[in-house]
């Protein structure tokens, strides 16, 4: 079996940074006005450039999302941004609309092409139809269950496939919807969707107008619409079964520590299972971690049956143990101390968990002082502070705390 690629989002240098060492074999970015995430999810050209140099210095690969469905008046930024995207050297371009693909052709026919989950590819014959169009990957739609992504696997040998094994899932099909454009005036399309599925809403029975169901929302979202989270951790030898190319974790706008946590996690895993495939078992420590980030509860979503949304529920609401506390910005051997970004408000004395990239999680309860060695009884997020203690580990190390 070829060893499967660990596919990242990272909305933003810094989160490309993050899952640059917490070990992604590539990443997808978004680049602006052209992705199907809002702008705090997409890099600068200039960034994207040096990204791609850093990502390819450590040997990773990087995707740029240009899978909006255009306009014609989105056609000059294409005509206009492509050479930039060429230029900086990225892997591939991800793309939905057929028109795109045309003018990619045109303009760089020699970049490689990843169809899109937009495009809903969800059977044998539209591989083959894509794979005739010179597309190199396609992003299978996320509906599909696993024997059906096998048996499109099997019958396409030449053609990579990349699927979604965690992350936010969306109630609509592959993320085409409406509601968000026709509520907020914010297009999904153009990746601005404001979760509108998530709000409160009443509906009435036209037989009985005066007994209103209120679908409820409570400080998090409504239930009925929001689907739990994908997570397929568990059936990572199932996945990898079904010969696909490509794992891919959803969440270019999700933070530095989702970023984090699920590549470390999910690349223990996958080096678990290609040490020893006969003998591997998912690690419940994994599942355990998964669920110190924010999720709405996880399910196999399409995997082992079709049309299967789950709701999430007022019981699991959206669960989340720990915070970030900050990152670690310089590590000072000389003088046993570590130069951090805080993240979130900390007081002296309490319990952080550093995420080693390469480790385990080392606890951590170590005196903070300012640049002048001044003890800190609190910090706030925005400071840089020391922690002193024997710690080695690199820059851009997560640290988190429990959410108190
Ligand atoms: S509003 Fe909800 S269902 Fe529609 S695209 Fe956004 S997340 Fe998906």
């Amino acid at each position: 079996m070829r060893q499967p690629e660990l596919l990242i989002p990272a909305g933003n240098m810094e989160k490309l940074r993050t899952a640059l060492l917490y070990g992604a074999d590539a990443v997808y970015i978004g680049v602006p006005g052209l992705s199907l995430r809002a702008s705090s999810a997409e890099l600068s050209l200039n960034d994207l450039a040096a990204g791609v140099s850093e990502a390819h210095g450590k040997g990773v690969r990087v995707y740029t999302a240009i899978n909006t469905f255009a306009r014609n008046t989105d056609l000059a930024l294409v005509r206009q941004t492509l050479p930039a995207l060429i230029d900086a050297g990225v892997d591939a371009l991800i793309v939905s609309d057929p028109g795109l693909i045309r003018l990619v052709r045109q303009i760089a026919p020699s970049v490689s092409l990843h169809l899109s989950t937009q495009a809903n590819t969800t059977n044998i014959e539209a591989v083959r139809f894509w794979q005739d169009q010179g597309v190199r990957r396609i992003i299978l739609a996320r509906e599909l269950t696993l024997k059906e992504i096998g048996e499109i696997a099997a019958a396409a040998p030449g053609m990579e496939l990349e699927i979604f094994v965690h992350g936010a899932m969306c109630v609509s099909y592959s993320g085409r919807c409406y509601l968000s454009a026709w509520r907020n005036r914010k297009s999904a399309n153009e990746g601005d969707c404001t979760h509108p599925c998530r709000w409160e809403y009443v509906l009435h029975e036209s037989t009985r107008p005066d007994e209103p169901l209120i679908l409820e929302e409570d400080e998090q979202f409504s239930y009925l619409l929001s689907s739990k989270d994908l997570c397929l951790i568990e059936h990572l030898p199932d996945v990898l079964a079904t010969g696909v190319s490509s794992l891919k974790v959803e969440g270019r706008m999700k933070s530095p520590y989702y970023v984090a946590v699920v590549t470390r996690i999910y690349r223990q895993a996958l080096n678990a299972f290609m040490h020893e495939k006969e003998k591997y078992k998912c690690d419940p420590q994994w599942i355990e971690e998964l669920k110190k980030i924010s999720h709405r509860g996880y399910t196999t979503g399409f995997a082992f049956a079709e049309e299967k949304i789950q709701e999430t529920s007022p019981q699991i609401k959206n669960i989340q143990t720990h915070e970030p506390a900050g990152i670690v910005l310089i590590c000072d051997k000389a003088q046993k101390r570590l130069l951090i970004e805080v993240r979130n408000h900390l007081e002296a004395g309490e319990r952080l968990e550093m995420l080693l990239p390469e480790g385990g999680i080392v606890l951590t309860d170590a005196d903070m002082t300012d640049h002048e060695g001044n003890r800190l009884q609190q910090a706030n997020s925005g400071n840089r502070i020391y922690l002193h203690g024997d710690i080695e580990t690199p820059a851009g190390t997560m640290i988190r705390k429990m959410i108190s």
